[in-house]
C-alpha cells in the first residue's frame, strides 16, 4: 500500500517536499492554514497533488504515516502535539530531502552570516568546476532541488527552525558561524534551547565528517566542550594564529588544513568588514577540506558578488557613501556593520523591535555615529536609548525624508548607513522592500 505523507505548509519548502514525495511514490496531501501563493497552487494542480488552504483537516492529517512540516510552524501548535502523541513522525523538509540524495552535504548555519557564507561557498565550489547545487533557506528548497536535479554536492543554508525536526540529516561538512540571541519566542525564551537547535547540525556527524566553527564565539566553544563530539573540527579565528585551521593575520586570510596552505589579502575581496573575514575564512575552509586548488579558491574569492541588502554600496554622492544593510534585522549585525567602517556614520535604524538590547552597540555608536535617524512607526525606544549618546537624532516614517536628512547631515567622507537592527514590517513588506525603497530614495538625490 502507498504510504501517506502530509505536507504542512505550502510555501517554497512545502511545495518542494510535495513534489519530491510524489516522485517517490507517496500518496501526498498538502495542507496550509493560510493561502497558497498562486505559483505553488498551480504547480500542485499540474502535478495532481491534492491540497487544502485556510485550514488543517485534522482527522485526515492524523491518518498520515509521515508528516513533513514547514519551518514556519512551531512544534507547540495543537496539531503537531496531536501528531506526536499519536506517534506519527514529524520531520522537517531538509530531513525529508536528505533521505533521497547521496550527494555530499555542506550545511551552513549561525544567527548571522548564513546567506553570505552559503553564497560564497557555493561560488568557490562552482568556480572550481564541482557539480554543486545551492539550496535550503536560499533559492530552491532542498526538496525541490533533490526532486529535479542531480548534484554531487549541495551547499545548504540552514536555519534553526529547519534543524528542529531532523532525525538522520547528516552533513559531510557542517559550519556554525555564531550563536547570538534571536527567535527566542520560538524557543520558550530559553537561549539554551536555541543553542541546542543550532547544534543539531552536528548530531549525526562522525569522525569521518567535519565541523567548522568560529573560535571566538564563546557560546559555541563552551557548548562544544560540554558535548565533546566525535566529529573532526576546524577552527576559524580573527584573533589567533592557528596551527591547523583558517585565520586572519595582518590582513591576510590564511588557511592550513590537512597540509594544504592558502593565503590571500582580504583587501582583494569585494566583501568588507570583520564579519565578512569570518565568512570568507569559513568558505575557504570548506574549499580546503574538499581539496580545491589554491588558485581556484583565490579566483572565486575575487569574483564573488554578494546578495543585495548586505552592506551593499548604493552610491557615492558628493563624497558621501550610501550603504544599504537592510538585512541587518538584529543588533548583532549592526554591531558588525558599524565595525566595518572607520569613517563617521549617519545611521538609519528602527522598525519592529524584537526585544532588542542595544547595550552591545553602545560604545561603537558613541565612537562612530554622528547622527541617528530613526525610521519606524514607533521611534521611542531607540530615541530614548540613544538620547545624549549621539550628537543628533531625527525620527521619521518616510524613507525619502530619512535619506534627505542623511544628505543634509553628511559631509565629504561620511557614510550614510541603513542598518536597522529591527524587522521591517511596520513600514515595508519585508527587508528587501525596505532596502529597495532606500536605494530608490538615494538615487532620487541625483536626479
Ligand atoms: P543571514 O542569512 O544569517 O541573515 P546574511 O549573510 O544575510 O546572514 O547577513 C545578514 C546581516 O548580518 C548582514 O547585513 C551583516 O550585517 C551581518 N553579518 C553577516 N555576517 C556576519 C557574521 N559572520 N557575524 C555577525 N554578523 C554578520
Amino acid at each position: 500500500m502507498q504510504k501517506k505523507v502530509t505536507i504542512l505548509g505550502g510555501g517554497e519548502s512545502g511545495a518542494g517536499a510535495a513534489i519530491l514525495a510524489k516522485s517517490k511514490g507517496f500518496e501526498v496531501f498538502l495542507s496550509d492554514k493560510g493561502q497558497l501563493h498562486q505559483k505553488y497552487a498551480d504547480i500542485l494542480n499540474s502535478e495532481n497533488i491534492p491540497f487544502e488552504q485556510g485550514q488543517h483537516s485534522e482527522e485526515r492529517i492524523l491518518e498520515s504515516d509521515l508528516v513533513v512540516k514547514s519551518p514556519g510552524i512551531p512544534d507547540k501548535v495543537p496539531l503537531i502535539v496531536a501528531l506526536k502523541e499519536k506517534g506519527i513522525p514529524v520531520i522537517s523538509e531538509i530531513e525529508f530531502a536528505s533521505r533521497y540524495t547521496d550527494a555530499k552535504l555542506i550545511a551552513i548555519t549561525g544567527s548571522n552570516g548564513k546567506t553570505t557564507t552559503t553564497l560564497l561557498t557555493y561560488h568557490l565550489l562552482k568556480t572550481a568546476g564541482l557539480n554543486v547545487g545551492l539550496a535550503g533557506n536560499i533559492g530552491d528548497s532542498f526538496a525541490w532541488a533533490v526532486a529535479e536535479k542531480h548534484f554531487d554536492y549541495y551547499v545548504l543554508e540552514i536555519s534553526s527552525f529547519q534543524l528542529d525536526n531532523i532525525v538522520d540529516f547528516h552533513p559531510y561538512i557542517s559550519l556554525l558561524l555564531n550563536i547570538t540571541p534571536d527567535h527566542l519566542d520560538r524557543y520558550g525564551y530559553d537561549f539554551q534551547n536555541y543553542v541546542n537547535s543550532k547544534f543539531n547540525i552536528i548530531r549525526n556527524q562522525t569522525a569521518a565528517d567535519h565541523f567548522i566553527y568560529y573560535k571566538e564565539s564563546e557560546v559555541i566553544t563552551k557548548e562544544l566542550d560540554k558535548r565533546n563530539p566525535a566529529v573532526g573540527t576546524v577552527q576559524i579565528s580573527l584573533e589567533n594564529v592557528l596551527e591547523s585551521g583558517s585565520y586572519l593575520e595582518n590582513g591576510q586570510l590564511i588557511s592550513n588544513i590537512n597540509g594544504r596552505a592558502f593565503g590571500q589579502a582580504f583587501s582583494e575581496l569585494p566583501i568588507k568588514g570583520p564579519h565578512n573575514a569570518i565568512n570568507a575564512l569559513a568558505a575557504i575552509s570548506v574549499a580546503q577540506l574538499l581539496g580545491i586548488d589554491a588558485e581556484k579558491i583565490s579566483e572565486g574569492l575575487k569574483s564573488f558578488t554578494n546578495a543585495p541588502h548586505r552592506l551593499e554600496q548604493v552610491e557615492v554622492i558628493d563624497d558621501v557613501t550610501y550603504i544599504n544593510d537592510s538585512k541587518a534585522t538584529n543588533v548583532d549585525s549592526v554591531f558588525y556593520a558599524l565595525g566595518s567602517f572607520d569613517k563617521p556614520v549617519i545611521l538609519i535604524a528602527g522598525g519592529v523591535d524584537k526585544g532588542n538590547d542595544y547595550s552591545q552597540i553602545d560604545e561603537l555608536v558613541k565612537e562612530k555615529v554622528k547622527g541617528l535617524i530613526v525610521l519606524g512607526k514607533d521611534p521611542a525606544k531607540l530615541e530614548n536609548y540613544f538620547s545624549g549618546k549621539v550628537p543628533q537624532i531625527y525620527a521619521t516614517e518616510d524613507v525619502q525624508d530619512a535619506v534627505n536628512k542623511g544628505r543634509e547631515w553628511g559631509v565629504p567622507g561620511d557614510i550614510v548607513l541603513l542598518s536597522p537592527a529591527c524587522a521591517s514590517f511596520d513600514l515595508f513588506k519585508n527587508y528587501e522592500d525596505r532596502g529597495d525603497q532606500f536605494k530608490a530614495a538615494v538615487r532620487n538625490l541625483i536626479q
